[in-house]
């Protein structure tokens, strides 16, 4: 099923999410959101979707990312889940364009730390540790800070903020 995505100025986007427990992540609604989650993830497209843009004040997140972009160290990713991830960031601050779907049309050069490590329970309650830098450093960066109630309006290089359209022309589309 594909679920609607919030647009910015819907406040579960700024209003910070819970925690899940591990009966929850293993239950049978958790594990259908997350279905639904990849699939509207996908139609979108995306390569990440947070639960509070899905209307949800939830600590989990999916991933996929299917593209192969040496020049901004971006890999492919397969579709995994975070859930209660915690970040913690090193490296230098690397800027790069940045879209968000819940902010669709418009992209900025957003800094972000070059690597990150998270640690958090994966779709089965799992704890695990991920270790990522490059692009998919960017995109839990992302993620989680859509958890904290954060847009990368908030972080973003202001004067560099374009829509989509003019970005393209400009032959800097993300
Ligand atoms: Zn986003």
């Amino acid at each position: 099923m594909l679920l609607k995505i919030v647009q910015v100025g819907d406040p579960v986007l700024r209003a910070g999410t819970r925690e899940l427990t591990r009966d929850e992540i293993v239950g049978a609604k958790v594990q259908q959101l997350i279905e639904w989650m990849r699939e509207t993830m996908r139609d979108a497209p995306g390569v990440g979707l947070a639960a509070p843009q899905i209307g949800l004040p939830l600590r989990l997140a999916v991933i996929e990312d299917g593209a192969l972009v040496p020049e901004l160290e971006r890999r492919p990713i397969p579709f995994h889940v975070v859930i209660n991830p915690t970040l913690t960031v090193g490296g230098e601050m690397v800027e790069h364009g940045e879209g968000c779907l819940s902010l669709e049309g418009f992209q900025a050069e957003v800094p972000r730390a070059q690597t990150v490590r998270v640690q958090a329970l994966d779709h089965l309650a799992r704890p695990v540790t991920i270790d990522a830098s490059g692009w998919y450093a960017r995109i839990l960066q992302h993620e989680i800070d859509h958890l904290d109630g954060k847009l990368y309006i908030d972080r973003m290089d202001a004067r560099t903020f374009t829509t989509a359209r003019n970005a393209r022309r400009a032959g800097k589309e993300n």
